[in-house]
């Protein structure tokens, strides 16, 4: 049993107290599990620690698209847009479970933000700076041909259309296949593991953190060479504990999306639109519904309590209602929602929408070394460049240059994404063999790629309460993929709470009984995990 498996967690611990790591680090979003991932395929020897579960915070709160940042050309971030565009299809080779090609219609209208000569230099400029696969290019349409792709489109003043690929992802399952890929190759990752303070040498250099364990609420130390910061928007929390001035300094920008039932909001195809107030805003259909987001506001509120408010929910269903006038939908269609924040660097006098997403690495003179800003769809071009940092400091041993780029996270291990979908025909008629429907064995294999026989392994068993695939899934993230708590698996295994709440509230009694089986819980513990998801389906479908 590999150390992703819950049941594996006292040994995680164990291994965390009596190793000395060459690097520990602290923050198990995509940015801190894409650093584990390279550091451990250099050879280094790598622990991580999560204070909450993988990918809970922004990673799992994204718009869930690997882009180029088609609107970051406006404030002419022309290397941003070719370091992003260029990981997206890095991305795709490695992880084509994991990402999908779609077509992102960008409509152009009378007085909007875009005309037909700009939409067209733009989306061209994308395809070079990113170099894009000669049949992705942006093709330009018509005002009929825009109407055919998407007729919810407003009419009025429309112009044409600009046609271009993006890669829709699951934020939260990239992030744990990172993460599951480092482990594979041998790094530690411990998540409810909290860093509280750090610990430093006779030269008053970082030399590892002091921990608290949130499930069993112990107290350790873990030794570490150096300490990396990848805690996203609480980078800064963790700096100040240094108690050192901070010359530059983080901002959160809060942005929130919202989820409608296909039948009352029937989009066809992902729209990239104009807002009423000149932002960029998406729409995008996913498994029967469609999410619509973003926005893009500052945020310092509480970082672990965040929720949509009521301004969020009408200025989103305001840009709705502009661009798609015949969709009659009103506050309560909202089926569920998510909310993140962005770590940015802070720039003076600009909004949130103006301020690069780039990132940059801050070394303090205790050698602590911190990643600030950033954005998903780069994660393994910044665990590159933070590991190339890293390695100068190891003289000592000879070690690998990076191979991330070649290397299939888990899952991805189907031949490049040219024979994926070849791939998921071939699992999927082995999955018919336990009892389950081309259709649902074919979604399975699309899931977990490569991994998928592992999952179907589990679908042998009958469960009196829960469905052979939940059950099959459920046991698959328990112990495979870190699931210790029901919101890790109804939220960032399945997105559920997302995507098909439905599930959640039928069947979340049957999984805490199954999880409380499997992990030991007593009433106590099963009564606290229950009040916790049900907080986390009050997030989602209420609003403040
Ligand atoms: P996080 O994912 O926030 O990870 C930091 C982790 O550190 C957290 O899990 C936290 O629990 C942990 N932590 C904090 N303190 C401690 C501690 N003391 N001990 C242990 N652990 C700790 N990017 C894209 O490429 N595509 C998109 O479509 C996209 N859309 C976005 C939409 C929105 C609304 C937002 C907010 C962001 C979007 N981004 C997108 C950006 C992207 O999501 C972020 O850049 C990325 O997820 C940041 O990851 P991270 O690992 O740096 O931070």
């Amino acid at each position: 049993m590999s150390y992703a498996s819950a049941l594996k967690r006292s040994e995680v611990l164990e291994q965390l107290k009596c190793k000395t790591f060459d690097v520990l680090i602290v923050g198990g979003g995509i940015t801190g599990v894409g650093i584990a991932l390279d550091a451990a395929s250099r050879g280094l020897k790598v622990a991580l620690i999560e204070m909450q579960d993988i990918a809970s915070g922004t990673s799992s709160r994204s718009t869930k698209l690997v882009h180029g940042g088609l609107r970051y050309l406006k404030q002419l971030e022309i290397k941003e847009v070719a370091t992003l565009g260029k990981e997206r299809a890095i991305v795709y080779e490695i992880g084509p479970h994991i990402t999908t090609p779609i077509h992102m219609l960008l409509p152009f209208h009378q007085e909007g933000t875009f005309d037909k000569f700009t939409t067209s230099v733009g989306l061209q400029v994308y395809d070079w700076l990113a170099s894009v696969k000669k049949e992705e290019r942006r093709k330009m349409l018509t005002v009929e041909q825009t109407l055919q792709q998407e007729p919810l489109i407003k009419k009025q003043g429309l112009l044409g259309g600009g046609m271009y690929v993006e890669y829709r992802t699951d934020d939260a399952r990239l992030t744990i296949e990172v993460a599951k890929t480092a482990i594979e190759l041998g790094a530690i990752i411990a998540t409810y593991t909290k860093m509280t303070n750090f610990l430093y040498d006779e030269q008053q250099k970082v030399c590892g953190v002091t921990v608290q364990t949130l499930l069993e609420n112990e107290s350790f130390n873990i030794q570490a060479k150096v300490v990396i910061n990848a805690t996203g928007p609480w980078g800064d929390t963790i700096r100040k504990l240094e108690q050192q001035p901070l010359h530059k300094y983080l901002v959160q920008s809060k942005g929130v999306h919202i989820v409608f039932d296909a039948s009352v909001f029937p989009l066809q195809q992902a729209v990239y639109f104009d807002t009423q107030d000149g932002r960029m805003m998406f729409a995008i259909p996913r498994d029967g519904k469609t999410y619509v987001g973003t926005t893009d506001t500052f945020y310092d509120g509480d970082l672990s309590d965040i929720y949509i408010e009521q301004e969020d929910r009408v200025y989103l269903l305001a840009a709705i209602h502009s661009m798609f006038p015949t969709v009659d939908i009103t506050e309560a269609n909202i089926e569920s929602s998510w909310t993140g924040v962005r770590p940015l660097i802070h720039e003076e006098g600009k909004s949130p929408s103006e301020i690069s997403r780039k990132d940059e690495i801050w070394e303090s003179s205790s050698g602590l070394i911190t990643i600030a800003g950033g954005k998903l769809t780069g994660y393994r071009k910044m665990a590159e460049e933070i590991v190339d940092h890293l390695v100068k400091k190891f003289t000592d041993r000879k070690l690998r240059p990076c191979i991330t780029k070649q290397l299939p996270i888990s899952g991805g291990e189907v031949g490049g994404s040219k024979y994926f979908e070849r791939y998921v025909i071939r699992k999927a008629q082995l999955g018919v063999r336990y009892g389950i429907s081309m259709e649902e064995s074919t979604k399975l294999a699309r899931y977990y790629g490569s991994n998928v026989e592992q999952v179907f392994a589990y679908l042998q068993a009958d469960h009196p309460t829960l469905p052979k695939i939940l059950y099959a899934k459920l046991q698959y993230g328990i112990k495979h993929e870190l699931v210790v708590h029901p919101a890790d698996f109804f939220i960032r295994r399945t997105s559920s709470l997302f995507f098909d709440i439905d599930t959640v509230r039928k069947y979340k009694e049957a999984v805490l009984d199954e999880m409380q089986t499997i992990l030991g819980w007593n009433a106590e513990q099963r009564t606290m995990y229950e009040h916790e998801l049900q907080a986390e389906i009050v997030r989602a479908t209420t609003s403040i």
